[in-house]
């Protein structure tokens, strides 16, 4: 069994692994993160049901609380045709996938990290601790802080992100040159009555645009994607997130001849950027120290499953590390989530294929392909099945 823990990274996994090591008794366990408790500015996130079953775990039933918004459909756009007619749209039913069990939700992210954060001490996550070396002595890991602390451990685990520091290897990080833009317009209510119920992507030639509704307040979520022709590397110091965007030169950039789309980037008034990025390879442990989350396999976030993994990897860990695997942790860990991560991470790269199309003739072919899949039963089971339906209990599906 292992004597203590540390997790560095307060994000989505950092946070999703502290709770289930102290819901499972592991007391023994320090998070530390570099940056200080604040509430940061509202962005959406979506928590498909793979997710939604593991938090339900710690907090039964968390999603009833209505400061998460439910989903009931998937609405796919071309964003470019004048009016908007039903028959250009395809809409797939996502209620016969999901169930009122484990729904699909969107929400503040804020409000999920609240919640991951609401049930530990301040004993057990640290602020304004940033880690900035590790050493290895035998079976004890040494932890230093830019505060010239120190603190020990025989697992370490990382939790850090994209930019880990703590994996050592920050030439695997890719920049896509992709652009994320991102932003929420607050209390927007649509003249062509829009349920609140659906995520709507908007499918344009070498972009496209995800927005869905955050609670019930109608506070839109959007996120417009598109390929930039600036060839400039970033590094995570590089990324400034709060610098707003020119709402204009969104607005151009995203510019649509259909009417709902239109509407709704002319009421917004903030838009953020940032550069995605990826990992060209996927790393999961070395030695003792253990990867989670974004640090372990971060991916374009186009299957809207970047934190629902981070979630499945910290409890599929915490579990092995609560049956007192203490040999070859990394390894059973690795056998666990691979093949999973992989798959996730090949599926969303096939959307950015799928969505950016530009010959007609495949325009036409993903059109009948988004039908059939909305029309079939068992082909949209296929398509969705297995990423919602993932028993992290067994690292095998439920049916
Ligand atoms: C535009 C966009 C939209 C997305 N939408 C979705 C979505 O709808 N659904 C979904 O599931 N996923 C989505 N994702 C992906 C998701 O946001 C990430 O995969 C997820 O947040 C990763 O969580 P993490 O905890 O691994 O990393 P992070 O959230 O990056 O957390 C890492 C933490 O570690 C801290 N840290 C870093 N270095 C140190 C250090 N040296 N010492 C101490 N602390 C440190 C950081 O401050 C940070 O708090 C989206 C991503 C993008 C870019």
């Amino acid at each position: 069994m292992f004597k203590k823990i540390i997790i560095i990274g307060g994000g989505i996994a950092g946070l999703a692994l502290a709770n289930f090591l102290k819901k499972s008794n592991f007391n023994n366990f320090k998070l530390y993160e570099k940056l200080e408790k604040k509430i940061s500015r509202t962005t959406g996130i979506q928590l498909t049901p793979n997710a939604v079953r593991i938090l339900d775990f710690l907090d039964s039933k968390f999603f009833l609380n209505n400061l998460f918004h439910k989903i009931n459909y998937l609405s796919i756009n071309p964003a470019n045709f004048k009016n908007f007619s039903s028959k250009l749209e395809v809409r797939i039913n996502l209620q016969n996938i999901v169930s009122d069990k484990m729904p699909y939700l969107t929400c503040d992210r804020n409000i999920l990290l609240k919640f991951l954060e609401k049930d530990l001490s301040q004993k057990e996550i640290l602020y304004n601790k940033q880690v900035i070396g590790t050493t290895k002595d035998h079976n004890i890991i040494r932890v230093k802080f830019s505060d010239g602390s120190e603190d020990y451990c025989d697992l370490l685990i990382s939790a850090d992100g994209m930019f880990s520091k703590s994996r050592l290897d920050n030439n695997i990080i890719k920049n896509t040159n992709f652009y994320a833009y991102r932003g929420i317009i607050k209390n927007f209510y649509s003249k062509y009555s829009l349920e609140n119920d659906a995520i709507r992507l908007w499918l344009s030639g070498n972009k496209h645009l995800v927005t869905y509704f955050i609670n019930n307040h109608n506070d839109l979520s959007f996120t417009g994607v598109s390929k930039s022709a600036d060839k400039t590397i970033y590094s995570s110091e590089d990324v400034n997130y709060s610098i707003p965007f020119p709402a204009d030169q969104f607005r151009s950039l995203f510019s649509s001849e259909n009417k709902i789309l239109r509407e709704t980037l002319d009421t917004l008034h903030e838009v953020y950027r940032w550069p995605i990025f990826s990992l060209k390879k996927r790393v999961f442990y070395r030695d003792n120290q253990i990867f989670i989350g974004d640090s372990s396999h971060g991916t374009v976030p186009f299957q809207a499953q970047g934190a629902a993994l981070a979630i499945e990897d910290a409890y599929v860990l915490h579990e092995q590390i609560i049956k007192q695997v203490s040999n070859n942790l990394g390894v059973f860990y690795f056998n666990k989530r691979n093949s999973r991560v992989r798959k996730i991470i090949l599926r969303s790269h096939l959307n950015v294929f799928l969505f950016h199309l530009k010959n007609p003739f495949l325009i036409i072919l993903r059109s009948i392909f988004f039908k059939i899949i909305a029309k079939f039963f068992l082909v949209k089971k296929l398509m969705f099945g297995w990423i919602f339906n993932y028993n992290p209990r067994s690292s095998s599906y439920f049916f």
